[in-house]
């Protein structure tokens, strides 16, 4: 947890623990957001559950699905997300909105949900001012940066994260740009009591002391530090900020090749690794048909998604293995595929 710590420059209060994946992560940040809330109002959710407990708004913008599955389990339900409008042009939340909610509020325990890389674009909400706002009106800023929180590794991406290391939770994934195989998702918190309150096991034949079994969902469970230490130890803070800066470089080449062309449309700019585009005047099965084709002719995936209600594509860039000639290859494809379904 070191080395994972000091590759985002999180500061040493953070504890972290292994989890599957981004999903779980986001599941034990929120249960122990949760905790917190209620206590405020004398309210000890891990013992009493939430019989009679009071409802516990959870402001964000563009929250990922996890979220909402996460507050589903929960029992807060996924309507107790109070959606905070967008800067204009971005998947950002405006933060003189959230301010207004936040004073509405009226000193109430709240959660705030912010996106360090927003799923469909890459889109990063101001943490810095996120953060300031929840300290001054008391809520729980959790920061879901399943892939984003990768930014830290290069010089040129960082400051996206300013002011990150004010949040009360994070999630990050290490399946994603870590590279790792899967099962392997990281909660860092500065809450580390609270999140034992939630998740302890106590039981005779448990034994006592710290162990990780009271920190997260899970009892039993794998050696998810192993590839992660591998890794670390083979590429380094230098083999990350490489990976990291060429993943962003090759998002920019097939962005600029999108906004050129003219059968595609290039929906968001390109904030990190993702490319949000669609085909120039396609309707949800002309996107589906081209991206099937797409997989089968070049062997590309990509995936569907919606954007602003319009039906869209999504390309990451996180795997070590992708070079500048993937990315060529890629493009050749989208231009074979769309000549293809005839637009
Ligand atoms: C991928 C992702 C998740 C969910 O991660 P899993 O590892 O699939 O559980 C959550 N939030 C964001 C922003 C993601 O990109």
């Amino acid at each position: 947890m070191a080395l994972l710590r000091t590759l985002f420059a999180l500061s040493d209060d953070f504890e972290g623990a292994f989890v599957s994946g981004a999903t779980q992560a986001n599941l034990a940040a929120l249960a122990t957001a949760r905790q917190w809330a209620l206590q405020q109002s004398g309210h000890d959710v891990s013992e009493e559950g939430l019989w009679n407990a009071p409802r516990i708004p959870v402001l964000a913008g563009t929250p990922h699905a996890s979220i909402l599955k996460s507050l589903s389990i929960l029992g807060m339900g996924r309507q107790s997300v109070e959606y905070i409008p967008s800067l204009p042009g971005r998947q950002a939340v405006d933060p003189s909105a959230l301010a207004q909610r936040l004073v509405a509020n009226d000193g109430k325990p709240a959660i705030v949900v912010a996106s360090a890389g927003e799923v469909n674009t890459g889109d990063f909400d101001d943490l810095e001012a996120l953060g300031e706002l929840c300290r001054t009106y008391g809520a729980w800023l959790h920061v879901d940066g399943a892939f984003g929180l990768f930014a830290a590794c290069d010089p040129a991406h960082a400051h996206l994260l300013r002011g990150l290391n004010a949040a009360d939770s994070i999630t990050t994934d290490g399946h994603k740009w870590l590279n790792v195989p899967y099962d392997s998702g990281i909660v860092f918190t500065r809450h580390i009591t609270l999140q034992e309150q939630v998740f302890k096991a106590a039981a005779a034949y448990l034994g006592a002391g710290p162990d990780l079994l009271h920190r997260t969902p899970e009892n039993s469970r794998r050696f998810r530090a192993l590839p992660a230490w591998m890794t670390l130890m083979a590429y380094g803070r230098a083999g990350y900020q490489e990976l990291v800066a060429r993943s962003c470089r090759l998002a920019q080449q097939l962005g600029q090749h999108i906004e050129q062309s003219a059968r595609f449309e290039l929906l968001s700019p390109v904030h990190l690794n993702i490319v949000c585009f669609t085909l120039a005047e396609a309707d949800t099965a002309q996107r589906d048909r081209f991206l099937a084709l797409l997989q089968r002719d070049g062997q590309v995936l990509l995936t569907p998604t919606l954007f602003a209600g319009k039906p869209a594509i999504r390309a990451a860039f996180v795997n070590w293995s992708t070079t500048e000639q993937d990315v060529e290859r890629v493009i050749a494809a989208l231009e074979r595929c769309v000549r293809e379904i005839k637009l």
